[in-house]
């Protein structure tokens, strides 16, 4: 099936006379004839739900339309995309481990591995997107368990090079996680370039109308743990805090990552995906193909009228030719890339903050990837604790203004954007 069907009929396939649409099973607990049967489900021996803080039936058909939408072999939701990159990376290191992350990587991500996950004992290396092969194999240590990158970066419009970052992991004999947020699988699927596991924010692009955060992992199931077995022992290992079982041997490539990260990591944190959001996210699906489409053809439009605009400083958009990072998303995003464009205001931070106080159409919102265009002056708001140098040294410049270009008619985006400009 193509892409467009999966996001329609992945995931749920109704028998006859059942629901068209997603039952959403809201209940936190399942019926069981005797402990025999349930005694099966904590053994892992069967499959089935007992309690949904591990696994509801709802998340789980929206989990299998994802996996299908990447190419993957198993998906788990998760409450929020910072639950989501949490696990994939907390799921193979722990304490005394290390991972190689892109440094060019959502802010909330980066604190995320930067101090907390810090404090928990794990070490990260940030290394630039764009560094030498060499570079990167330099940030390799004896107890990296996982490489990080974005493949677009919130708000840095950066693009990974997938190829070159998958290559170093593999070499190293570790995993290459990738957060797929931006270009979501309609546009790029990591996998088919190396990567073994991916993440989303389905916050963003897949729910796609501000209703609800939720979050998603996804296995590739091509990573085989057991040739790394020291590495791993979290699944190469038998867990005694389920029973014994050791994840890859019982469960193989395609299943031990997100069996683990479901039995152990979602048990304990509970960071779970409500049914009901499961059931938004899951509508969001069902017209992502539709609207990534627009969101990329809207966004291409702004940038392309910006950069002829005389009162803009600067443009960052992979989408045009003129763009640093145009060979490589031509590359890994033929079809398009996302929806968010940066551009800097001629006149500095004071004439970006006159360029908001000017916007009638787009809304002023921290928000991304929304049907309604979302527009943010980060020094102003997000990054305003930082000083002009300090926001020029995050790669965020006073003047920098984040478009994320919705669902609108392009040409009431342009016309607002231009009487603001004025
Ligand atoms: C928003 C975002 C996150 C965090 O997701 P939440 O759903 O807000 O927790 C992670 N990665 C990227 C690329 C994002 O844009």
């Amino acid at each position: 099936m193509g892409l467009g069907t999966t996001c329609i009929r992945g995931g749920y396939a109704p028998g006859n006379g059942e629901p068209r649409q997603i039952p959403i099973i809201q209940s936190t607990t399942f019926r069981y004839e005797t402990s025999e049967d349930m005694g099966k489900l904590f053994d892992l021996e069967a499959e089935g739900y007992f309690y949904s803080r591990l696994q509801n039936p709802t998340c789980d058909y929206v989990a299998a339309k994802i996996a299908e939408l990447e190419g993957g072999t198993a998906a788990m939701l998760t409450s929020s995309g910072q639950a989501a990159n949490f696990f994939a990376v907390f799921n193979i290191a722990t304490a005394g481990d290390h991972v190689v992350a892109s440094n060019s990587i959502y802010g909330g991500t980066y604190n995320l591995f930067a101090v907390t996950m810090a404090k928990m004992g794990i070490e990260f290396t940030f290394v630039s997107p764009d560094c030498t092969p060499a570079e990167l194999d330099a940030a390799f240590q004896p107890n990296t368990k996982a490489v990080f990158g974005e493949t677009i970066a919130n708000p840095a419009l950066t693009v990974l090079d997938i190829e070159k970052f998958a290559g170093a992991a593999h070499a190293h004999g570790v995993p290459l996680i990738v957060d797929n947020t931006f270009p979501t699988p309609i546009n790029c699927r990591p996998f088919e370039w190396g990567a073994d596991i991916v993440t989303h924010s389905t916050t963003k692009y897949m729910e796609g109308h501000s209703a609800a955060l939720g979050g998603c992992v996804v296995d590739s199931g091509k990573f085989d743990w057991m040739a790394h077995a020291e590495k791993f022992p979290g699944l190469c290992a038998p867990d005694d805090s389920y029973h014994g079982i050791t994840y890859a041997e019982r469960f193989g490539r395609e299943g031990a990552f997100i069996t683990k990260a479901t039995a152990q990591l979602m048990r304990d944190f509970g960071c779970v995906e409500s049914p009901q959001n499961a059931y938004l996210l899951n509508l969001g699906l069902e017209s992502l193909h539709v609207r990534v489409k627009r969101h990329c053809e809207n966004a291409q439009a702004i940038a392309e009228h910006l950069e002829a605009h005389p009162s803009v400083a600067w443009v960052e958009y992979p989408g045009l030719p003129s763009n640093r990072y145009h060979e490589l998303a031509q590359k890994y995003m033929p079809g398009g890339t996302c929806g968010v464009v940066s551009f800097g205001v001629k006149g500095g931070r004071e004439a970006a903050e006159k360029f908001m106080k000017g916007l009638k159409v787009a809304h002023i919102a921290t928000h991304v990837a929304d049907a309604a265009t979302c527009c943010l002056h980060p020094a102003s708001s997000t990054h305003r604790q930082m000083n002009d140098e300090e926001l020029a040294a995050a790669g965020v410049p006073a003047d920098m203004v984040r478009f994320s270009c919705g669902l609108e008619d392009a040409s009431d985006l342009i016309a607002d954007i231009d009487q603001a400009l004025a």
